[in-house]
């Protein structure tokens, strides 16, 4: 299986048929079908490394000021606690016994701490497209708050025999994600200090300049703009780590709201 960065966007995107959610339909139907998904999202960015473990997972909308058929959008989906405690197992070395359940009813004794968490919009509103139908089942790992970058990158290393074991890792996030800085007069198009610093993070993204990319805050002021918290970035060194050393083929390469880019990419053999 493969490992995938996406820049999920708008939660809209659930709703919508664009070229960016027709590129995400693509997806599915070129990827092969997954054991399982092992999905880390912007999303759930908590001071503590959290796994899901749901039978079910609920649909989360973690977001406001959107239309009902976004608030009552549901993308049925299952858990699996075998899978939870496979991917467990993978990571447990790494963490030393910090991975904290996420169910009431999961009794491993590696539990810290239970809490509940389905899918994100940040996974959903993806999923929708890439699997609309999808059987198999879906977790979610929390991104810990408190760690610096490369932990998250070397705990996706972690994660990259999973993915030569059929899981699919979905990471999502945002390369240049800044909200305060959005123009809502122009929907397609990228200010200039977005697409440079899109445009340079890409270039050491593709070269896999990890040390470079964990210390963002270095690449100077447009960088600086495009990542002005790390939650959205940090997706970004999981699939670096996941992916191994598979070629990174990226796409979605556009801008929005001046503010944004939907640039994703995909490890290839
Ligand atoms: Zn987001």
């Amino acid at each position: 299986m493969t490992t995938l960065f996406i820049d999920h966007g708008s939660p809209m995107n659930a709703l919508e048929i664009n070229h960016i959610t027709k590129s995400w339909q693509n997806l599915g139907k070129t990827l092969a079908k997954p054991r399982a998904i092992l999905a880390i999202s912007a999303h759930w960015y908590v001071p503590y490394l959290a796994i899901s473990n749901n039978k079910v997972n609920h649909t989360i909308h973690d977001f406001y000021g959107f239309p009902p058929q976004l608030t009552n959008f549901d993308y049925p989906s299952n858990g699996s606690p075998e899978f939870t405690a496979e991917i467990i197992q993978a990571l447990n070395d790494f963490t030393d016994g910090e991975i904290i359940q996420a169910l009431n009813d999961f009794t491993d004794g590696e539990i810290i701490r239970a809490t509940d968490w389905g899918l994100d919009h940040g996974v959903w509103s993806i999923l929708t497209h890439i699997y609309p139908n999808l059987e198999v089942p879906i977790v979610q790992l929390s991104i810990d708050s408190t760690k610096p970058p490369l932990w998250h990158y070397q705990l996706g290393q972690k994660l990259h025999k999973l993915s030569e074991s059929g899981i699919l890792i979905l990471c999502s996030g945002n390369i240049v994600h800044n909200l305060s800085q959005l123009n809502w007069k122009s929907p397609d198009s990228g200010s200039r200090w977005a697409i440079k610093s899109d445009l340079q993070l890409t270039e050491l993204i593709t070269v896999r300049e990890i040390e470079k990319l964990c210390d963002y805050n270095s690449l100077g002021n447009d960088v600086r703009l495009a990542i002005p918290t790390p939650e959205h970035f940090l997706p970004v060194l999981y699939a670096l780590g996941a992916s191994g050393d598979e070629r990174i083929e990226i796409f979605n390469q556009v801008y929005s709201y001046g503010s944004l880019s939907m640039t994703s990419f995909i490890g290839t053999k």
